[in-house]
């Protein structure tokens, strides 16, 4: 049996965890390399402890480098191009050859698409932007706080509702909260409206407790930096002044570029192999696209969200799955839609909300009582993943 390359094209969650799983299932077997353009893991699910004060930005990182002592070779490129008919991939200047390719790219932010969005705002999935709005909170001394969610599929969908929480108890520990006014505006119906509608009113509920105001269905038209107005589509104006915001997003321009996405802009792929229709490429976690066959309005497609948890489990189904071909052995595993993420509520206490995104009619998602112990579940779990991964 000739020794196979594997490339796997990202160094974030999905990436991680194929690769080091890849290793481990293939041994000598393989060839496992891992691009990425950044030299370092950021581990976003932590980034919102780093806007509470409870980690820095270097707590959350891990240099990829790290991975050689696994056995994993490490390129720190920025990929260009993709040839699946010719099984190969372009960075540098550099053409490499692959027998197996994962597509682990991610999503990127794509502030640009609504102007002046970028020049008003705080895009608070970066960690550059997490820690303006760390420093931002903490000169904060009242007026009004409005946390955007200006388009959809946007990468954990949780995330701009904690943002809201972890907002609302840092200004009432510094006293700030009797003068100031939080505000969530999104497009979408409801909150994590993926997971259903009794999750979307747990959440609007946790938000009326906080006196935090909720506005559905509001698309952005424009942002006038110098008086930090957001116009809306249909002609309502807001003026704040703090505005923090979900990104827009975008796939890299690699997939793009190398005709690898539909007409969405994103991967589309077999929901249970994470199969792209090209021969022996793989593509998970946020840069994929995959459409649900359940679904809350008969007129109304649901996709899966972009999640860690669900980049995390697609990588191990293809890395078990791709060692088995390598042995010539049938598919072992199959992505089943599981998945749950924890909801950060402030003061200590999270929620989690688990289901599954598969089942049909619709989607089957609870949410368990908030507490302490969830939030110190999260903590276990990020001690876990450096530990495990690293
Ligand atoms: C604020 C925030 C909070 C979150 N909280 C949670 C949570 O609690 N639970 C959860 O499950 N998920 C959470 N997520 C979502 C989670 O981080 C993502 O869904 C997950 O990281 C997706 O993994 P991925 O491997 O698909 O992509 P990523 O982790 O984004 O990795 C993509 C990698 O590809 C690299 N790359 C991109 N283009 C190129 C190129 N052309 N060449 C080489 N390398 C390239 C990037 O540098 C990056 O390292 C959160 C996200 C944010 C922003």
């Amino acid at each position: 049996m000739s020794r196979k390359t594997i490339c796997v094209l990202g160094g974030g969650i999905g990436g991680v965890v194929a690769a080091v799983s890849l290793k481990k299932a293939t041994r000598s077997a393989a060839r496992i390399i891992l691009i990425d353009k950044n030299t370092e893991h950021i581990f976003a699910p932590s980034f919102l402890w780093v806007l509470a004060g409870q980690r820095s930005a270097e707590q959350i990182k891990r240099p990829l480098e790290r991975l050689k002592r696994k056995g994993i070779e490490f390129i720190n490129q920025e990929v260009s191009r993709i040839y699946p008919d010719d099984r190969s991939i372009v960075f540098d200047d550099q053409v490499m050859k692959y027998d197996y390719l994962i597509l682990a790219l991610g999503a990127e932010s794509n502030m640009p698409l609504i102007d002046g969005l970028e020049e008003a705002a705080i895009n608070f999935y970066s960690l550059e932007g997490i820690g303006r709005l760390r420093k931002a909170i903490d000169e904060f001394d009242g007026g009004e706080v409005i946390v955007l969610v200006p388009s959809n599929p946007y990468k954990c969908p949780a995330a701009p509702y904690e943002a809201a929480f972890l907002i609302d108890h840092e200004l009432r520990v510094k006293k700030a909260k009797k003068n100031a006014k939080i505000s969530i505006y999104t497009i979408e119906p409801l909150p994590m409206p993926g997971a259903g509608p009794q999750i979307g009113e747990a959440i609007k509920g946790f938000l009326a407790n906080r006196g935090i105001q909720f506005f559905p269905n509001m698309s952005i038209d424009s942002v006038d930096a110098v008086s930090k107005t957001i116009n809306f589509k249909g002609g309502e104006s807001k003026r704040a002044d703090l505005i923090i915001t979900v990104p827009p997003h975008k796939t890299p321009d690699v997939i793009k570029n190398s005709g690898l996405a539909d007409e969405s802009g994103w991967v589309p792929v077999n929901n249970k192999t994470l199969e792209t229709k090209h021969k022996n490429v793989f593509a998970v976690g946020d840069v994929t696209k995959i459409a649900l066959e359940g679904r809350y309005k008969p007129d109304k497609q649901l996709s899966l969200p972009k999640a860690g948890v669900f980049a995390h489990e697609q990588a191990l189904v293809v890395a078990e799955n791709i060692a088995a071909d390598i042995k010539n052995e049938p598919k072992k595993r199959e992505f089943d839609g599981q998945g749950a993420c924890f909801l950060e509520l402030g003061d200590g206490k999270a929620g989690y909300a688990v289901g599954n995104f598969y089942e049909v009619p619709h989607p089957v998602v609870k949410m368990r009582t908030p507490s302490r112990t969830w939030h110190l579940y999260k903590v276990l779990f990020e001690k876990y993943w450096f530990w495990r991964w690293f």
